[in-house]
C-alpha cells in the first residue's frame, strides 16, 4: 500500500492557480497549468499556475518598483534583518508541509527531507543576523589624505532560477541572501516543482515584507530565457545544469549583467590508504548517492588504492546492498525513485554506456523488482572505471557510482581533478592533516575530510564548470552587494 500523500500531500497552499506578483496572489496571464506528477505513482496530485513572458515582464516591473522606490532597499538593515527573521520563524512553523512538498515532488525519503528543510529558516536566521553585523559603509583615508566612503549596495533586481532536485533549500540560499542585502527578487522555480515557492512566498507575505520584493513565476525554460534577458535584471543567481549555464552565462555577458551559477558535479571521494571504512562507510555509502543520486555534491567517484582495492569495494558494495528503496514517505526507506520519467531515460543509458565502454557492473543496474511502477532504479555500483569512460566524466545525476583504482597520492589528486567539474570532494583518512594538504590538490570549491559536510553557513561552489561564485556563508551576502566609492573633494 503507498502512503495516501503520493495523492494529498497535506500541503495547505492557498492560491495554487495564482502567481505572487506585486504582494498579490494574481491570475496568471493565460490559462495554462503545470501538472505535478509523483514520481512513486506516475499519476498528476497538483495543479499550479504556469506563467508565461507577460507574467514575467509584470514581476520584473513590480521587483522593478519595488527597488528603484519602495522602502526595501533604503530600510535600516536592523529593520530588515528583523523582517527576514520573522520569515524565519513563520517557515519554522510550516516544516512539516515543506518537508512533505519536496517528498511528494522530488522522490526524497520523509527521513531526509524531514531534516534538511531545517535549512530554510536557518538561512534566513543566519542572513537576519549577518545583516546586523555588516558594515555597508567604510569610511576610508585617501592616498592624498582626503577623506572616502566605501559603501555596499544591493545590486538589484535579482532573478533566481533553481532546479527541481531540492527546490526549497536552493531557492532559500538565493533569496535569503539578496533580500538581506536590499535586493528584490523574481523567483523562477522549475516547473516540475512550483510548491516550495509558494510556501516561501506565503511566508514572506504573512512576515508582511513590502510588495514587489519578492515575487514568484513558475515556468520553463522558455519562459525562463525570456527573464534572463529582460533589461529590468541586475543580476541572475542560477543553480541548475552546466549546459543551461553556458548559455545564461553568454546572454548575461551582452548587458554585463551580474551572474552567479552553481552548476553540475562529478565529485570525488579519495580513500587513503590508512582510511577506516568503518569510519568512512556512514558517510560514503549515502552521499555518493543521497536523493538517489540526485543531488549536485554527490560523491560518485570512489578513488581507492590499489593496495586495498578488494576490500573498499568489498565492503562498499556490500553497504550499498543494503540501501532500503521503497516508498519515499515510508519513514524506514533510504532511497526514493528518480523523480521523472526523463530522469529514468537519462540514467539507464549511462548505464548502458559504462557496460558499453567496458567498466563492471557490480551492483544493481536495473530496476528494483519489488518495485513495480514508479520511477525507480537500483543503486548501481561499476567497478574498473577508466578516467576516460563517459560515466566518469559526465554527471550522471542518478544513484550510479564509479570506482577508480589510483597507485600513489599523484596519481589520486590526477584522477580526482580529471573532469571539468569542482564543486565537493571527501577524503577519508587516519591523519587529518594528511587529509587537509590533501584536500587543497583538490580543484574544488569545498572538501570534506573523513565526512561529507555541507554547512550554510559557509561558502559553498564550484571551481571549474561547477560554477562562478559562492552561495552560503559571508560570501552569500557579499554577492548580492555592488561596490561604490564615495570621495570627498
Ligand atoms: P536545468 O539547468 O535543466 O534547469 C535549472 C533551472 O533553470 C530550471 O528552473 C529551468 O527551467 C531553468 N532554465 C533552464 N534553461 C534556462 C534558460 N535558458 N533560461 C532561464 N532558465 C532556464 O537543471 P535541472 O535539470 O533542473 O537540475 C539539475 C542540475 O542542477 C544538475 O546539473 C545539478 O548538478 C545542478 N545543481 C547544482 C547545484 C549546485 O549548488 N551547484 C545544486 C542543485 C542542482
Amino acid at each position: 500500500m503507498l502512503d495516501p500523500r503520493h495523492r494529498d500531500p497535506q500541503v495547505a497552499i492557498q492560491s495554487p492557480l495564482s502567481l505572487f506578483i506585486d504582494g498579490q496572489w494574481r491570475k496568471p496571464d493565460s490559462d495554462a497549468l503545470l501538472t505535478l506528477v509523483s514520481p512513486v505513482t506516475e499519476q498528476p496530485f497538483a495543479r499550479f499556475a504556469e506563467g508565461d513572458t507577460r507574467d514575467i515582464d509584470r514581476a520584473v516591473d513590480a521587483a522593478r518598483r519595488a527597488f528603484d522606490t519602495g522602502p526595501w532597499p533604503r530600510m535600516p538593515a536592523a529593520e530588515r534583518s528583523d523582517l527576514l527573521a520573522r520569515v524565519a520563524d513563520l517557515l519554522e512553523a510550516r516544516l512539516p508541509e515543506l518537508a512533505s512538498a519536496w517528498t511528494v515532488q522530488v522522490g526524497a525519503p520523509i527521513g531526509l527531507t524531514r531534516h534538511a528543510v531545517a535549512q530554510a529558516p536557518q538561512l534566513f536566521r543566519f542572513y537576519a543576523q549577518l545583516l546586523r553585523g555588516t558594515p555597508l559603509v567604510d569610511e576610508r583615508t585617501g592616498a592624498k589624505g582626503g577623506r572616502v566612503r566605501v559603501v555596499r549596495e544591493p545590486v538589484g533586481v535579482v532573478a533566481a532560477i533553481t532546479p527541481w532536485n531540492a527546490p526549497l533549500v536552493l531557492l532559500c540560499y538565493k533569496v535569503a541572501a539578496a533580500l538581506a542585502a536590499g535586493c528584490t527578487v523574481v523567483a523562477k522555480p522549475s516547473p516540475e516543482t512550483p510548491m516550495d515557492a509558494w510556501l516561501v512566498a506565503e511566508c514572506i507575505e504573512a512576515a508582511g515584507l513590502p510588495p514587489g520584493v519578492f515575487n514568484v513565476v513558475a515556468a520553463g525554460r522558455d519562459v525562463g530565457d525570456h527573464l534572463i534577458r529582460h533589461p529590468g535584471i541586475d543580476k541572475i543567481s542560477f543553480t541548475g545544469s552546466t549546459a543551461a549555464g553556458r548559455h545564461i552565462g553568454a546572454v548575461a555577458a551582452q548587458r554585463m549583467v551580474r551572474t552567479g551559477f552553481e552548476l553540475g558535479g562529478k565529485s570525488a571521494a579519495i580513500l587513503l590508504e590508512d582510511a577506516d571504512l568503518a569510519q568512512a562507510l556512514p558517510s560514503l555509502v549515502p552521499y555518493s548517492m543521497p536523493i538517489t543520486g540526485q543531488v549536485c555534491f554527490s560523491l560518485t567517484r570512489i578513488l581507492v588504492p590499489e593496495s586495498r582495492h578488494r576490500e573498499i569495494v568489498d565492503a562498499y558494495v556490500g553497504a550499498v546492498a543494503g540501501i532500503r528503496v521503497g516508498d519515499p514517505f515510508d519513514e524506514t526507506t533510504q532511497m526514493g525513485p528518480l523523480t521523472m520519467a526523463r530522469q529514468l531515460q537519462r540514467v539507464q543509458d549511462y548505464i548502458a554506456r559504462g557496460r558499453e565502454e567496458g567498466a563492471r557492473l557490480l551492483l544493481g543496474g536495473g530496476r528494483p523488482g519489488h518495485m513495480p511502477s514508479g520511477w525507480f532504479i537500483e543503486p548501481t555500483v561499476f567497478d574498473e572505471v577508466g578516467v576516460g569512460m563517459t560515466i566518469a566524466q559526465e554527471e550522471i545525476f542518478g544513484p550510479v557510482v564509479s570506482i577508480i583504482g589510483y597507485r600513489d597520492l599523484d596519481d589520486a589528486v590526477r584522477k580526482a581533478n580529471a573532469t571539468i567539474y569542482g564543486l565537493h570532494g571527501a577524503v577519508y583518512t587516519a591523519d587529518a592533516e594528511r587529509g587537509y594538504a590533501l584536500a587543497r590538490r583538490i580543484r574544488s570549491g569545498s572538501v570534506t575530510v573523513n565526512g561529507l559536510i555541507v554547512d550554510p553557513t559557509m561558502p559553498f561552489g564550484g571551481f571549474g564548470q561547477s560554477g562562478l561564485g559562492r552561495e552560503g556563508g559571508i560570501e552569500g551576502l557579499d554577492a548580492y552587494f555592488e561596490t561604490k566609492t564615495v570621495y570627498f573633494a
